[in-house]
């Protein structure tokens, strides 16, 4: 074959796919242009997850007439002059790609003035080619309206997912920004409906109530200020050359956790960045504060010098590299850790809060930097993950029958201990009963019995729990459950499957919406059916903590006996703990 030039279309539909990746790609580069113009206000449209039309609507600066069209050329930008500027960037844009990007792939509208030019000009692109050009009155700002993404790249339509997980992704990164820029003013409407709005009061924590709910924002606790740093306290503006970097924000009480670490968000110089190295930190400072395999909530702001961060890593600029990786890692480790000390005492550090002093920090600090230098493995990382440490005993055969059980009685209100031929077993009764209530409901499949509440329930839910409720809806309603949309973010709950009657009902709903807001979906209609299943019995089972009487202990368990997988609960975590006779003679060394 021929060595050639591609042709510039070919060229350009390249480049956009760098940056174009998904519906939530174009809103991200939208709001980031208005935050860029200055706006105070952004207001984002959305239509069928973002495919059928994305607008982003803002009272920033605007586009001189002379140089909208320029906008739209590949490398064209207003934010930079030089090469000396990319070692200082104080903007979120930078590379002059968005624009041409997402114009070469969609059929993109923008209408904008600036505030000392008596008309606006109003611009239609298709697949990058201008098709028209007018004056056109217009407010000072801009409105960007991108359709029919991807209309001339059938490759990437086909990897577009479901309207409800398009939908997903725009709302994390939207609330993300909102969290970002409390300032600002967002709102945003899917298929003509209001489902998020920041006020724009300035204050995090009245975003962080939009995004998580009361419930959750009460158990957020901000971030404490550095330590009084002796004689020269004074407060020195973030971002100056030579400061240390300065972390504010909010983190969770360790009372309040999450499965994955979705939920750990950093912003650096008001940019959101992925960044698992800095997320690590954040669990560092957890450490022994949660249990395993449960991750906190985190929403973290750190302002460094900007010659000290390098954003221009990637195309989509989610990742940045920092010049003093090390002193970013400790400030944020130290930080969350100092917040968390000053709310509650922690036992492993055998002191008494407010006892912390600056000098104590950094005593503690060198003591953990050696265990932090060799910790940071993808081995570590994955192990804290997914709470796999090598397990004391071999791990029940799942699908093994349960002999008969003797019930000797409740240990912490939590664990049955029962004899049986084989030896003593340890029955975690919370994972038992999620078992029993998992079979019992897949084995009447056909005809869900469902209960009708006497009185209609209001469930109010974040805009993130009310899109994963309305994209479950189907799979609740075939379950037994009847709810409606109430307007907003809203639900109307008539009727619950019996499993669930007793169970206090609000906390069951939220419980079962977060929870498969947190595991991947998979993809089969049957899969994704039985794990919403799971998530139910989750709720309707007996809770850890709670006492039972004899005769409901011994009834458990002959109803564990009588399932077909004993040994594991629905979500696979074992339900019991065995000892063989053989292995207690082992360890009293009778053998
Ligand atoms: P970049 O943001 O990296 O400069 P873009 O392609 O996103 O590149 O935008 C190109 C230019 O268009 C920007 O530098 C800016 O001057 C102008 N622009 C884009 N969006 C807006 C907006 N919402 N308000 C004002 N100016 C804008
Ligand atoms: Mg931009």
């Amino acid at each position: 074959m021929t060595i050639r030039i591609l042709p510039a279309e070919v060229a350009a539909k390249i480049a956009a796919g760098e940056v174009v990746e998904r519906p939530a790609s174009v809103v991200k580069e939208l709001i980031e242009n208005a935050i860029d113009a200055g706006a105070t206000e952004i207001r984002i449209e959305v239509r069928q997850g973002g495919r059928r039309l994305v607008r982003v609507a803002d009272n920033g600066c605007g586009i001189p007439a002379a140089e909208v069209e320029l906008a739209f050329a590949r490398h064209s930008t207003s934010k930079l002059t030089g090469v000396d500027d990319l070692a200082r960037i104080v903007t979120l844009g930078f590379r002059g790609e968005a624009l041409a990007s997402i114009a070469a792939v969609s059929h993109l509208t923008v209408l904008t003035r600036v505030a000392d030019e008596p008309v606006g000009s109003h611009l239609r692109l298709e697949g990058g080619s201008l098709v028209s050009r007018e004056g056109r009155g217009c407010p000072v700002g801009t409105v960007v309206t991108v359709e029919n993404l991807f209309y001339n790249v059938p490759a990437r339509l086909k990897f577009l997912r479901s309207e409800a997980t398009e939908r997903r992704h725009i709302d994390r990164l939207i609330t993300r920004y909102a969290m970002a820029y409390p300032t600002l003013r967002f709102s945003v409407t899917h298929n003509g409906r209001l489902t998020f709005q920041s006020t724009g009061s300035g204050q995090l924590y009245d975003v962080l109530i939009k995004v998580y709910g009361l419930d959750v924002a009460k158990q957020m606790l901000p971030i404490h200020g550095p330590p009084a740093s002796g004689a020269d306290g004074e407060t020195t503006p973030p971002g100056t050359p030579g400061q240390e970097p300065l972390v504010s924000g909010y983190v969770s009480a360790p009372a309040m956790n999450r499965a994955n670490r979705d939920h750990i968000t950093f912003f650096i110089n008001g940019r959101w960045v992925r960044d698992r190295m800095l997320a690590y930190a954040v669990e560092q400072a957890y450490h022994t504060l949660l249990p395993v395999g449960r991750h906190p909530l985190a929403v973290l702001r750190v302002d460094l010098d900007p010659a000290e961060v390098d954003v221009n890593v990637h195309p989509t600029k989610s990742e940045v590299k920092f010049l003093h990786r090390d002193r970013v890692f400790a400030a944020v480790q130290k930080a969350v850790r100092r917040t968390l000390v000053d709310q509650s005492p922690i036992p492993e550090m055998e002191s008494r809060p407010g006892q912390w002093t600056a000098a104590g920090w950094e005593r503690r600090q060198t003591l953990t930097a050696v265990g932090r230098e060799r910790l940071p493995t993808q081995l570590a990382l994955d192990a804290q993950r997914t709470g796999e440490f090598p397990p004391l005993m071999p791990a029940p055969q799942a699908g093994d029958k349960l002999p008969p059980l003797r019930v000797l009685g409740q240990v912490a209100r939590t664990y049955i201990i029962a004899e049986g031929p084989a030896g003593l077993y340890l029955i975690d009764q919370h994972a038992a009963h999620e078992r029993i209530l998992y079979e019992q409901f897949m084995a009447q499949q056909e005809q869900v019995t469902s209960q009708t509440l006497l009185e209609p329930m209001t469930l109010e839910l974040t805009p993130a729990q009310a899109a994963i409720m309305e994209e479950q809806l189907p799979v609740l309603t075939r379950l037994g459950f009847t709810i409606e949309p109430f307007g907003g973010n809203t639900y109307l709950v008539r009727a619950v499957p019996t499993v669930l009657v007793g169970a206090d009902l609000r906390q069951a709903l939220i419980g079962i919406v977060d929870e498969l807001a947190e595991s991947r979906m998979p993809p089969l209609a049957r899969e994704r059916e039985k794990r919403v299943i799971a998530s139910v019995c989750k709720q309707a089972a007996i809770k850890a903590g709670q006492v039972l009487s004899n005769e409901e202990l011994r009834e458990l368990i002959r109803q564990l006996e009588a399932t077909a997988m004993p040994r594991t609960c629905p979500h696979g975590r074992p339900t019991m703990i065995h000892l063989s006779q053989a292995q207690l003679e082992r360890e009293f060394g009778r053998r």
